[in-house]
């Protein structure tokens, strides 16, 4: 059996960072999740982070690498946020706050997570994109931009990090039912229903499972991918 990993994963108090979270756990790995406000959700243990602020997130690894007792092996970057709307009438504030998150923020958390992993000549950094950073959404030119720059993160630490043992990934699920989807009009999901290969929207579990596997000893040889885990919705994209 392989070693236990050092697991952190951003945004892990409920969601999709949630499933991922506790599919780690029921593994045997050690987990740490960020969360905001309050406590972290019941057998897991939590650090306060706010992914848009650096001091908050250099802090927050190096209480986590204290509860992990060692560095982060593997670093999922999964908060997020939409703030949708048509791009004539999106906000500066809007495009703004939906960089800062996806984007910023993951930039953020993978330099600090990367400090430990050259050390350790070893490393997962796992971007949580979606299918609508390739494919386009009308409504969210702010979230599609932010989800698409993750590949070329994920591909420029590749390049500068293949070498120690570091792979760098996305993970680009398709519509997945969370508190983020639950906003979204029932006309727009039966829109969006119509056109995915597999008839159906995705189990967050199913997209933890991706993450599982790319950061096993099993995906060493994968890097700078876009692993797709929506149901065939974005094929070619
Ligand atoms: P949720 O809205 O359910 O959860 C978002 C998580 O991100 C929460 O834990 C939230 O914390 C955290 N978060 C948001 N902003 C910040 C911030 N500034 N600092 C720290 N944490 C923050 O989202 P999902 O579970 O649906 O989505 C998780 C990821 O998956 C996102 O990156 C999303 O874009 C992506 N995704 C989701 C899809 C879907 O269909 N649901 C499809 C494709 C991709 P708090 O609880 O404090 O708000």
């Amino acid at each position: 059996m392989a070693d236990p990993l050092n697991v952190l994963i951003t945004g892990g108090n409920r969601g999709i960072g949630l499933t991922i979270a506790r599919a780690f756990q029921d593994a045997g790995d050690n987990v740490v999740i960020t969360h905001r406000s309050g406590e972290p959700p019941e057998g897991l243990q939590g650090v306060i982070c706010e992914v848009t602020d650096s001091d908050s997130v250099n802090a927050a690894f190096s209480v986590a690498e204290e509860k992990l007792g060692g560095p982060i092996d593997v670093l999922v970057a999964n908060a997020g946020i939409t703030r949708d709307g048509l791009l004539m009438r999106m906000s500066d504030e809007d495009f703004d706050a939906v960089i800062d998150t996806n984007l910023a923020g993951a930039f953020r958390c993978a330099r600090r997570a990367s400090k430990g992993m050259i050390k350790l000549r070893r490393g997962r950094i796992i971007f949580i994109s979606s299918v609508v950073g390739l494919y386009g959404s009308a409504g969210q030119a702010n979230y599609s931009a932010s989800k698409s720059a993750l590949v070329g993160l994920a591909r420029s630490i590749s390049r500068e990090l293949g070498g120690r043992g570091i792979t760098a990934n996305v993970i680009a699920p398709g519509f997945v039912e969370t508190d983020m989807t639950a906003e979204l009009p029932e006309d727009l999901k039966k829109t969006y229903l119509a056109g995915i290969p597999a008839g159906r929207f995705a189990f967050s579990h199913e997209v933890a499972a991706a993450v599982r596997f790319i950061a096993s000893v099993d995906a060493a040889y994968i890097t700078g991918a876009v692993i797709p885990v929506d149901g065939g919705l974005g094929m070619g994209h």
